[in-house]
């Protein structure tokens, strides 16, 4: 059976290399860009972590700005604890998609890949 319209895998053969890794892949594994899953987790992961930066960040101005400019009363003080804690999660949220899309974006090289381990030089 036959599709009418190809889509971009019928460009490639069976299996092609990922661009992250430099591994030779499925191509039913790899996406549009030539990421496998292992790099996809790999990067989402990495962007999770400075997702995290960016959000402890923003949630450090939040407290500045609400500490300096709006000057909180002890009355509700967990509430601005709470709107802190919330503003650290979605800032990590946020930092984390932007942080991805940027590597995504950016489609680095090779960023992935382990050079091979060579057998030792005779004579040493
Ligand atoms: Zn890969």
């Amino acid at each position: 059976m036959t599709r009418e319209y190809p889509t971009w895998r019928d460009r490639f053969p069976d299996a092609a290399t990922c661009v992250r890794c430099l591994e030779e892949r499925d191509v039913m594994r790899l996406d549009r860009l030539l990421w496998c899953d292992e790099c996809r987790f790999l990067a989402r992961n990495r962007a999770a972590w400075w997702g995290w930066i960016v959000g402890l960040a923003f949630g450090a101005c939040v407290a500045g700005y609400i500490w300096l400019i709006l000057r909180p009363t002890d009355l509700v003080i967990s509430g601005w604890v709470a709107t802190v804690v919330a503003s650290v999660w979605i800032g990590s949220k946020v930092g984390r998609e932007i942080v991805y899309g940027a590597m995504r974006f950016r489609n680095a090289r090779a960023v992935e890949a382990v050079p091979p381990v060579l057998p030792p030089v005779d004579g040493d």
